[in-house]
């Protein structure tokens, strides 16, 4: 059996805790690998030895510090195959989803190489007599990532890649069902050129990440998981005077005009709805037919796309989609499916006694359609999470638009249209973070920033791009006088420029 602890001050290092959980293959239901959870003296241990390495490195040149991402990202293609099969035997997404995992990290890593410039502060000559004033971004310090297990390359990317390009050392806790591959990345860091103390990993539960919330040296959080969780860390987080931006769980409409091409929406409601068993913040799993025409054509589409759907284990290069990654979700997605049909939505694709040959024991779970879905119901107002997708109809564009616009979570919504007007105003008005106009899933690119409206996320600012150089660094202003530009005696009334 695998025994997988943690990695501090450059190395893997075994857990001393004595605490331990189970890591599973999803496809096999079988335990893997037994993963090591922290204490708090693990983590002191971890925070001890960024201490003493954070200042040499924030005192490198920015130019050095992209370096190590040049060579990290060519290291992440070289390994591409071996790092995608490790996330796919602990997450049981496919190995191409996996890529697609690893691959929007390592964009993350490519837009964080351009840190001389990103970091670069700002300046004015001759704000006043003799005076010149200059900005400069400083790192925070210490800085932890706490992240979910749907992708876990990308997500500790997002976090890592500009919190150590900006000067920091950071502290990784990643999800407990898929630590693997954040190891490897630590790694590879290290093979990098990366100095040891800069990126470490600490793998843990809840109170590890208890001990990271309270932890007076270290100064920013970052966390991505469900709601009730993020709200918690952004609570503890700032109550203990820590910079904190935290991301929560979705429930991501698409509305689908009467005038939009049904093939190209249906596909992408397929796409966007099954892939990766559903378990993406971006998914969409509320579809939000315009008109009961729309409605009808659409669900007439979508039904015979769903049942040709091939679920396998990750192994099967020809599956859409995997198992999904604990029996406690396989289990919590089918209770929410049977509470659907008790409610009394039409479930019109019903996968709920899906069985995988050959794997009987893995965590599959069938594609379902519901069709005649409605706000009031728990699989409207839930995010399942799952292989499972809703048909809310609406009569017209505002009934549509009211949707997302009332809905606890602004993650990311889609509309599909022909209508430039319709989809400018859509845009415009809609109270959601991300919009997708013919784009499913909306996911910005590394140079843009990620992150969702309401209960989607708390903070202000987001994840990668711009943002994340803010979030990951202090600014100080600098007012210089030399003594060409300095008067005789002393000045006691507020100085003003005039
Ligand atoms: P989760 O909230 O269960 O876990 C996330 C992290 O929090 C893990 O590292 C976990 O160890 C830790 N954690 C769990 N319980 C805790 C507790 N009581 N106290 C402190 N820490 C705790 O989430 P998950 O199941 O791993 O991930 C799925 C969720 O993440 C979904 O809701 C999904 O929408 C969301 N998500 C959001 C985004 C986004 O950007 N908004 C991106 C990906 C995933």
């Amino acid at each position: 059996m695998t025994e997988i602890g943690h990695f501090i001050d450059g190395a893997r290092v075994a857990g001393t805790s004595g605490r331990q959980a189970d890591v599973f293959n999803p496809a096999t239901g079988q335990v893997s690998a037994r993963l090591s959870l922290a204490s708090e003296a693990e983590l002191q241990k971890a925070v001890d030895a960024a201490k003493a390495a954070q200042p040499k490195w924030a005192a490198t040149n920015p130019q050095r510090r992209a370096r190590v991402f040049i060579r990290f990202v060519e290291l992440l293609n070289a390994h591409m195959d071996e790092l995608a099969e490790l996330l796919s035997a602990e997450h049981g997404k496919t190995v191409e989803d996996s890529k697609g995992d690893i691959i929007r990290g390592l964009e993350v890593c490519e837009f964080v190489i351009g840190i001389p410039h990103l970091i670069k502060g700002e300046f004015t000559e001759g704000a006043g007599p003799g005076i010149d004033m200059y900005s400069m971004r400083q790192p925070v310090g210490i800085g932890a990532g706490i992240t979910p297990f749907n992708f876990p390359a990308m997500i500790p990317m997002w976090m890592f890649a500009p919190a150590i390009a900006c000067g920091n050392a950071f502290i990784l806790k990643p999800s407990e069902r898929d630590p693997s591959v954040p190891m490897r990345l630590a790694e590879l860091m290290m093979e990098a050129g990366l100095p040891k103390g800069i990126l470490q990993v600490v793998n843990g539960d809840a109170s590890a990440v208890e001990a990271i919330l309270k932890h007076p040296d270290i100064g920013a959080v970052s966390f991505v998981g469900s709601t009730p969780i993020a709200a918690h860390v952004y609570a503890e987080a700032t109550r203990h005077g820590k910079r904190a931006h935290t991301f929560g769980g979705a429930k991501n409409h698409m509305i689908i005009m009467p005038d939009a091409d049904l093939d190209q929406a249906a596909n992408a409601l397929i796409g966007a709805g099954y892939g990766s068993a559903g378990e993406r913040c971006m998914a969409i799993s509320v579809a939000v037919p315009v008109g009961e025409k729309t409605a009808d054509a659409l669900v007439e589409k979508l039904i015979p796309k769903i049942e040709a759907l091939k679920i396998g284990p990750y192994t099967d290069s020809a599956a859409d989609y995997g198992p999904v990654v604990t029996k406690a979700s396989q289990q919590k997605i089918l209770g929410l499916i049977d509470k659907g049909v008790e409610e009394g939505a039409k479930l019109v694709v019903d996968g709920r006694g899906f069985k995988m040959q050959g794997y009987e024991d893995g965590f599959f779970v069938g594609s379902c359609l519901f069709d005649h879905v409605t706000p009031d119901m728990e699989i409207y107002r839930q995010e399942i999470f799952g292989p499972v997708l809703s048909v809310v109809r609406a009569k017209t564009y505002e009934d549509a638009l009211d949707l997302p616009t009332r809905h606890e979570y602004g993650n990311g919504v889609a509309i599909f249209t022909r209508d430039g007007d319709a989809a400018r105003d859509f845009a415009a008005r809609v109270p959601v973070g991300m919009i997708g106009i013919n784009v499913p899933i909306p996911t910005p690119l590394a140079y843009h920033s990620f992150g969702g409206w309401k209960r989607s996320s708390f903070g202000d600012l987001n994840q990668h791009g711009p943002d994340s150089i803010k979030f990951w660094t202090r600014t100080k202003t600098v007012t210089s006088r030399w003594p060409s530009g300095i008067k005789e005696g002393a000045e006691f009334s507020m100085p003003v420029m005039r």
